[in-house]
């Protein structure tokens, strides 16, 4: 088995790059694209592991791109962690509800961006981060 493969979703270069360097340095096999109908195209010609989604997206959000992927049998037991720069704990919960697996509030450090993917590959949730031992 190879490493796990992660998409990451997010319109912001800087942020992209982030998110794409810790992962990449952790050993899993990232691909990145800047939207939501980049993010289909991609999707149409392999499924990663886990998407990593920024909710303020240009054109088609990422609650949106959520739920057209959560419809679709293809692509709707992926685990999908958001990324917003939305701050409040009311636009976490509505995240979360949405159906998000877990929420990372920009600006995130690297070792929470690592712990939350890291567990959901291993089927364990940990939707705001948390360290465990
Ligand atoms: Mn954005």
């Amino acid at each position: 088995m190879g490493p796990s493969r992660i998409l990451v979703v997010e319109d912001n270069p800087l942020n992209r790059r982030l998110a794409v360097d810790v992962l990449r340095a952790v050993g899993y096999e990232v691909a990145e694209v800047e939207g939501a109908p980049q993010a289909r195209v991609s999707l149409a010609s392999s499924l990663p592991d886990l998407i990593v989604l920024d909710v303020s997206l240009p054109g088609t959000d990422g609650i949106t791109l959520l739920g057209q992927l959560r419809a679709d049998l293809r692509t709707r037991a992926i685990p999908i962690v958001a990324t917003t720069a939305l701050a409040m704990t009311t636009d976490r919960e509505r995240i979360l509800r949405a159906g998000f697996d877990a929420y990372l509030a920009k600006p995130f450090s690297p070792r929470v961006l690592r712990q939350v993917v890291g567990d959901l590959l291993q089927g364990r949730a940990n939707p705001t981060g948390a360290p465990h031992g």
